[in-house]
């Protein structure tokens, strides 16, 4: 291989293919990669342009990200107003609008009590960052026996390494990992689907765990309604107003992880709201910037902040370099404006009532084993994990840009999509 033959300003779409496959990780990924990888020329809208031409309907908003499609004219003026201030400036010592701007258009839009906000990098980090801050929480309160904590299987939450030991063992992903990761204690998924009555055993395994362990729990993180990577499973709201009783009683601490959920893509613009109830930490991303840069946040309440600093350390113990970048954050207030004087409560209605009307057949075919659909989420679950390899290639064929996973074929289309663009997404998923 010649690295010199890509320094000409265009690239031949065959070179640049081969220089990626030998060279380049795709997220899990072989490498040379055994499933397709196709070149992006451009997105613009809910359009995906492939080198050579090809156009794809996105039906993934780049992993749950790109709310108001690609290339959006108020983002980029927005992202080169910033730039030409500054691109990136260190957080330690100094501070700038775009930081402030962003909280303060953030904060009152989230659970009531969330105030003092933590700045990170990626969803992951942001995890890590809320289980840090439950483990300086509950030290500096001499509750120095709390190390673990609890979820609920079939979650997700990323990919570095206190957020995988909280991920599912199998589904999540990270299974190879298990005998090196810290173990944590994982209670059944909640079996009360969202939508359907309430069962009060569904909260047992919970009420149990923290009648015998309570004392030894740091937190219970949860993605509240909405499973996303780990089973795109949504379960009933309920399981969160009780977890938090639960949790209070026995002084352990809630954390939301609506890093997928955030930002209206359930039908509420966080998750939490279904259950009228607020985490004591909660953690976002993914669409915060609307899908144009990597930026996530932890936010805790003042309580919980004021007691982490009047511990020893008198600090939060993180501070990554990239930490609240400008660029990042002037997009991110510009994006919640563009969601906020959106009518994306309506357009999140009209695209579930799509999704329902229309994936609804897919129940009939032998391979499906369930359709679900809530808010502009539409998931297809297989009895049998997919065969990528030729799935992915059929959906592009079909003109679609849809990412299957497991057993799990699954939709979350930018909520700009209209119409007529949803059906061609909804067809040509079902025609693959
Ligand atoms: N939590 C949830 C619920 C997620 O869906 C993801 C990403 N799939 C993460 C955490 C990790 O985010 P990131 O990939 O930005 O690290």
């Amino acid at each position: 291989c010649h690295l010199s033959i890509f320094e000409s300003n265009s690239m031949n779409q065959q070179q640049l293919l081969q220089f990626d496959r030998e060279h380049i990780w795709h997220p899990y990924a072989a490498l040379p990669p055994t499933t397709p990888i196709y070149a992006v020329e451009r997105a613009e809208g809910v359009m995906i342009t492939l080198k050579g031409g090809r156009q794809l309907i996105d039906g993934m908003s780049s992993w749950w990200a790109a709310l108001h499609g690609y290339n959006h004219p108020r983002l980029n003026a927005a992202a080169t107003k910033q730039l030409e201030q500054m691109s990136h400036i260190m957080f330690g010592g100094l501070t700038h609008e775009p930081a402030v701007k962003l909280a303060q258009k953030l904060l009152p839009l989230l659970p009531q009590g969330l105030e003092q906000i933590f700045f990170a990098d990626s969803g992951s980090i942001a995890v890590e960052v809320a289980m840090k801050m439950a483990i300086q929480y509950q030290h500096v309160k001499g509750e120095t026996q709390r190390h673990k904590f609890a979820t609920i299987h079939s979650g997700y939450h990323g990919d570095t390494w206190h957020a995988m030991s909280v991920c599912d063992p199998v589904t999540g992903m990270h299974g190879l990992f298990a005998k090196s990761l810290p173990v944590q204690y994982f209670l059944p998924q909640p079996q009360t689907p969202f939508g359907q009555p309430w069962n009060e055993d569904d909260i047992k395994s919970l009420a149990d765990l923290l009648e015998k362990k309570g004392a030894e729990l740091t937190a219970l993180i949860l993605e509240p309604v909405v499973q996303g990577a780990g089973g795109m499973y949504f379960y009933s709201p309920m399981y969160l107003m009780r977890a938090k009783q639960l949790c209070e009683q026995y002084g352990v601490l809630l954390i939301f992880d609506e890093i997928a959920t955030g930002f209206g893509r359930t039908g509420k613009l966080f998750a939490a709201e279904y259950a009228g109830i607020s985490p004591d930490i909660m953690c976002i991303g993914k669409a915060l910037t609307g899908g144009y840069l990597t930026l996530s946040a932890t936010i805790t309440t003042r309580a919980i902040a004021q007691t982490i600093c009047q511990g020893e350390a008198h600090c939060f113990m993180h501070g990554p370099t990239f930490m609240a970048n400008p660029l990042a954050c002037a997009i991110a207030a510009e994006s919640i404006d563009l969601l906020l004087e959106s009518d994306w409560q309506g357009n999140v209605q009209q695209i579930e009532a799509q999704l329902k009307a229309e994936l609804r057949i897919a129940a009939s075919f032998k391979s499906v084993k369930e359709v679900r659909v809530l808010g502009a989420i539409g998931v297809l679950e297989m009895h049998e994990p997919v065969n990528l390899a030729s799935l992915q290639a059929r959906l592009v064929a079909h003109g679609v840009w849809v990412r299957p996973f497991g057993k799990l074929v699954y939709i979350m289309p930018p909520f700009i999509i209209t119409p007529t663009q949803l059906s061609a997404l909804t067809a040509g998923m079902l025609a693959a």
